[in-house]
Parts: C-alpha cells; sequence; structure tokens
C-alpha cells in the first residue's frame, strides 16, 4: 500500500492542479533530490500521469514524479481522495506533509507520509518500468510470465514486469483466475494466461471503482480471519510467496 490503485486515485485528484502555478515549496530533503526546491517554483502543472505506482506531474519545467512508500497520500486543497489507509495512520499530522507546494491562486498540494518513505525526482526515468496495470493486453501478461521459474505471485509484483500491482491485487487477479501463487511464471499456459488478463481486465476497474486495493474479495478482513473460500467453502491458506504474506484458496487456485 498505496498499490497502482491508490495512486490512480491520487492522480485524479491531481488533475486539479493542471493549469496551476506553483508560488513556494516546502520539502523534506529527506525524501527529495537536492534540486527539487529550487527547480519548480514559477512553473505551471501541465498534466497528472501515472505508470504503475508513480504518479506523474508534469510543469512547463520539470515533471515531477512522486512515490508514496507505504503510508504515502496526497492532498489537494484539503480534498484528501483517500482519508486513510488501510495501514496507515488514521490522523493527518502537519509533522508528516513531507512535500508541500503552495500555489499562486492560494491553494495547496502537499504529500503526508508519517513513515517518510515517500519520495520526489525531477524528470525520472521510467524506462525500466513495465506495462501499467490497468492499460495491461494478453500479450503483456503472456510476456511477463514467459520463462520465468519465480513462483507467479512475485513475477506479477515486479514492477519491471508489470507496474503497479501490489500484494492485495496480485492474491486477487490470482484467486479471480484460479491460478496458485506457487506456480512459476513461465509454466502458465495459454489458457491460464487468458484467465489472467481477464481477471485483471475486470478485477483490478471493480477494486478501483470501489475505493482500492482493499476492496476485493481477498480483503484485509479475510486476510486475517482466513473464512471459508467464497467460491467453494474450502479452507483458505495463508503463508510467504514471493517475499510477501500470501492468501489463497487450495481447492480452485491450481
Ligand atoms: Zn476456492
Amino acid at each position: 500500500m498505496p498499490e497502482g490503485l491508490e495512486v490512480e486515485i491520487y492522480r485524479r485528484a491531481a488533475v486539479a492542479l493542471v493549469g496551476r502555478r506553483i508560488s513556494r515549496l516546502t520539502v523534506d530533503d529527506r525524501i527529495a533530490e537536492a534540486d527539487v526546491a529550487d527547480a519548480l517554483p514559477g512553473c505551471s502543472f501541465q498534466a497528472a500521469r501515472r505508470i504503475g505506482k508513480l504518479l506523474l506531474l508534469d510543469t512547463d519545467g520539470p515533471t515531477v514524479g512522486l512515490h508514496f512508500g507505504m503510508t504515502g497520500r496526497i492532498v489537494v486543497d484539503d480534498d484528501a481522495p483517500i482519508e486513510e489507509l488501510v495501514y496507515g495512520s488514521h490522523r493527518d499530522d502537519p509533522a508528516w506533509d513531507r512535500f508541500v507546494v503552495d500555489l499562486v491562486d492560494g491553494g495547496r498540494a502537499r504529500v503526508n507520509d508519517p513513515r517518510r518513505w515517500a519520495s520526489v525526482t525531477l524528470d525520472p526515468d521510467t524506462s525500466a518500468l513495465g506495462p501499467d496495470l490497468l492499460a495491461l493486453t494478453a500479450d503483456d501478461v503472456r510476456a511477463a510470465v514467459a520463462g520465468r521459474r519465480a513462483p507467479v505471485k512475485a513475477v506479477l509484483l515486479d514492477q519491471r514486469r508489470i507496474a503497479g500491482l501490489g500484494n492485495l491485487c496480485v492474491d486477487e487477479v490470482l484467486f479471480d483466475a484460479g491460478i496458485d501463487p506457487r506456480r512459476p511464471g513461465g509454466e502458465l499456459d495459454d489458457e491460464d494466461v487468458v484467465a489472467l488478463h481477464r481477471s485483471m481486465a475486470t478485477c483490478l476497474p471493480a477494486m478501483l471503482a470501489r475505493g482500492g486495493s482493499h476492496c476485493g474479495s481477498v480483503s484485509p478482513d479475510v486476510r486475517a480471519e482466513l473464512p471459508p473460500c467464497p467460491r467453494d467453502g474450502a479452507n483458505l491458506r495463508r503463508a510467504v510467496v514471493g517475499g510477501r504474506s500470501t492468501v489463497w484458496c487450495p481447492s480452485h487456485q491450481r
């Protein structure tokens, strides 16, 4: 958290910045490159884009790249698109504002992050990122898993393969597609790839519409309580796969 879905919600909030000019920046230099504070005042925002978990704010000067770490969020004009992250703090402490943009029109945007793992870069290199989670073709999914000996769970978490999937979204699409997260990525056959792509194309927009990556079948509550599988009643399993806590159904995920 936040995964690509949350950053898409942030991006939509950041569209409100387009056309507005920066008057002043206040930056926690522990999360930003040294030149950020000097390069941006006077610039106007021109677009809010996103690749995976990276929010890109284009200006008529540099492009600002925002990574939100584990607990970061954006607040534009005091409108927080996500009031509280599932694993985040429930408070909005000004001491956690790591990047504050004051606008000429009196508005303000800020990145609030209790744990200070957010980061701000100028003109970030995005060439290593895979295709975005909300714009995938079946061929993208096929290319992402092809030849990979790592568990498909780990492959899908690799931002170089597909950009924007995090732990909750990966468990959700594998649950929906009926694929065991421990299977080596390269062992998925074409039927599996098509099913996985279909699950991504349906589950991810549906979760986004409901509020983010915590709004799927394998929700944080389900992960904590491990109720019977809603599809077939089998006992869900939880184990570390690909370095992350993973929940799946051993009955219908094969
Ligand atoms: Zn099941």
